[in-house]
């Protein structure tokens, strides 16, 4: 491109600018009964974007255009994540909002250094082992019991998250960082195929409560792709948010709304006065709201092929996981062997270290949780030496992490220390180095199903990630009073020989997250792909039971006459990410096909 030509564009991006303000001002009049924004076109939806000042790769084109449009007026990457993540809450209202938690995985260029937030649901003070223990016939609810009520509802951790992150790292005020996404909802977004089908899935859940067929279905059903969908409740929440600040949530009316929504879920009635459904009430208090904190903790890390692969440790099992599975691996010379036997080690590897999780991960602050000897090349050492050249019968026992390190690396450490040093995916670089893995999520697709009545959003039901039968004593990951449950959540961020981040990613997915980050990671470190390419490639994961998840494209023919049987199951994961390429190069990159592509954007296609 000749200078000419761009010096041409700039003039035409500032008279089309200058337009595009007069249009604003005078659309801002608004006209009486009419909403104030109109709606918001949505922006033009790419899989893989390179170029320079700052990347952005989410499941959605308004919260990566968000995103860019901080990153681009001089916010930073932590800032930029923020408004992402405020764009999914409504336009991806399903997967993860300010109903939820999630986990920030944060390199700040200035220290040089990773840290973790961890804003994950905490349960009720109520909350008991035998949580969900039908009080009748005594056995363990059945999971869409659990999960349409007000017993799986945890203290919302995703505002106390921003806070924490913006306190230590940002640079704009949460007001200005929430306003893309206030406006948003404001005027409304153009609603595609993936929103509608999602909707459609939960429609029999959403129906049956007041505020939540409100504030998603049209005329009791999943609105049209093409049509505009308002959220004018959580505008004002957002409104309401940016003034007041996060305390704002956890205390006050707001809070109140939230346990009131909990312990008496707006159920329809019938034309007798009778719920249409049975639902379980929570135990939730505006003292649970109060006493919520995000926490700073250190991140777990393991070496691999001379980079150092950053993750989120307990109460999230997916910075363990990965970590010893990565390990295991790390004993065979991948980069070398053919996909088939890549394949048999990586399903032999996830087996034994999920069984590792599940005996050993939960909650650090009500379980001694062995992250150092997960993570030790020794323990790795000895759950190697149980892979042979045909699949293990399956599951697989635990092995013993703690006679190869005890101390829980998963400390809490205090946000001083940390300075100097629905799930939905957002990865951001921002042009001064810095770089956020944040995994965010309210469960299930729709979460509980209840909506705040009046604020918009919709209440997660993470505490169904606890296990339900208190039988087994052991199980590090009971349900308790203030407890975390486990997470599979594994943001990441791969720092290369030097020290300097080589690339960062994540996925949604449930326990299949763990499986999708690992085939990011042996992908690109092992297998020479490019950040695309490690997205677009086929994935498998095994949860230490006989049958493998995979996906179509996996050579499960050759696998299976090695002994492994197989669960179809399409897609997994839906992962986005950054790459660090060479001279300053970023490229981000999402899914081009699975759950119908996500969004990624640089901020400059091209070097100024
Ligand atoms: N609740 C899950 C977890 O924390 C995530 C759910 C999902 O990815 O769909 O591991």
């Amino acid at each position: 491109m000749s200078v000419d030509v761009v010096r041409r564009g700039r003039l035409a991006a500032v008279l089309g600018l200058l337009l595009g303000m007069v249009v604003a001002l005078v659309w801002a009049v608004p006209a009486a009964g009419q909403p104030r924004h109109r709606p918001a076109p949505a922006p033009p939806k790419a899989a893989t974007a390179t170029g320079y000042g700052g990347a952005v790769a989410t499941l959605d084109p308004y919260a990566t255009q968000a995103g860019l449009d901080i990153l681009a007026r001089g916010g930073n990457a932590v800032d930029a994540a923020v408004a992402a993540s405020a764009m999914l809450g409504v336009t991806r209202p399903y997967d993860g909002s300010i109903g939820g938690g999630g986990f920030f995985v944060i390199y700040s260029a200035k220290d040089r250094k990773v840290t973790t937030i961890d804003a994950r649901e905490t349960a009720p003070a109520a909350a008991t082992p035998s949580r969900f223990v039908d009080p009748v016939t005594k056995a363990p609810l059945a999971f869409p019991d659990a999960r349409v009520s007000g017993l799986s509802v945890g203290v919302p951790g995703l505002v106390r998250g921003w806070e924490l992150a913006l306190e230590e790292y940002g640079s704009k005020p949460l007001r200005k960082l929430l306003e893309p996404a206030r406006e948003v909802a404001e005027g409304g977004f153009v609603v595609d195929a993936e929103f509608e089908r999602r909707t459609a899935q939960n429609l029999a859940i959403f129906q049956d409560f007041t505020s939540t067929a409100e504030t998603f279905l049209v005329d009791g059903a999943a609105p049209e792709p093409g049509s505009v969908l308002r959220n004018e409740d959580l505008a004002d929440t957002y409104e309401f948010l940016g003034r007041k600040g996060a305390d704002a949530f956890y205390e006050g009316e707001l809070a109140q709304a939230i346990v009131d929504a909990v312990t008496t879920p707006p159920v329809v009635r019938d034309a007798a006065g009778e719920p249409v459904r049975a639902v379980r009430r929570g135990d939730m208090t505006v003292t649970d709201l109060a006493a919520y904190e995000a926490l700073w903790r250190k991140p777990t890390m393991v070496d691999y092929r001379g980079n150092k692969v950053f993750g989120m440790g307990p109460p999230s099992s997916g910075g363990t996981t990965t970590g010893e599975v990565l390990n295991i691996l790390e004993g065979f010379a991948v980069a070398d062997l053919p996909e088939e036997e890549v394949l048999h080690l990586l399903i032999e590897a996830e087996a034994l270290a999920w069984a590792d999780r599940n005996a050993y991960v939960g909650d650090p602050g009500f379980v001694d949780v062995p992250v150092a000897g997960l993570l030790s090349e020794e323990f790795a050492a000895t759950r190697r030496a149980l892979i042979g050249p045909r699949a293990a019968v399956k599951p697989v026992a635990p092995g013993n992490p703690r006679a190869f390190g005890t101390g829980s690396e998963a400390l809490i450490v205090p946000a001083a220390a940390a300075g100097e040093g629905s799930t939905t995916h957002v990865t951001v670089a921002d042009k001064f180095g810095n770089v956020v893995s944040l995994t965010f999520s309210i469960e299930q697709i729709g979460g509980s199903g209840i909506t705040v009545p009046g604020y918009g959003f919709l209440l997660n039901n993470q505490l169904t990630d606890f296990s339900f039968d208190p039988a087994n004593a052991d199980d590090p990951n009971l349900p308790d009073a203030g407890k975390r449950p486990r997470s599979s959540m594994s943001p990441t961020i791969v720092l290369d020989d030097r020290g300097r981040p080589l690339t960062a990613f994540g996925s949604p997915g449930g326990p299949r997250i763990i499986g999708t980050v690992l085939h990011l990671a042996i992908n690109q470190l092992d297998r020479g792909m490019t950040l695309p390419e490690a997205i677009a490639a086929p994935r498998l994961m095994n949860q230490n039971s006989p049958d493998t998840f995979y996906e179509p494209g996996i050579p499960i023919e050759a696998l299976a006459r090695r002994g492994h049987a197989f669960t179809l199951m399409n897609p997994i994961g839906n992962a986005t990410g950054v790459r660090f390429l060479e001279h300053k190069v970023l490229q981000a990159a999402a899914e081009p096909v699975r759950a119908d592509g996500g969004s990624a954007g640089v901020v400059r296609p091209v070097r100024r």
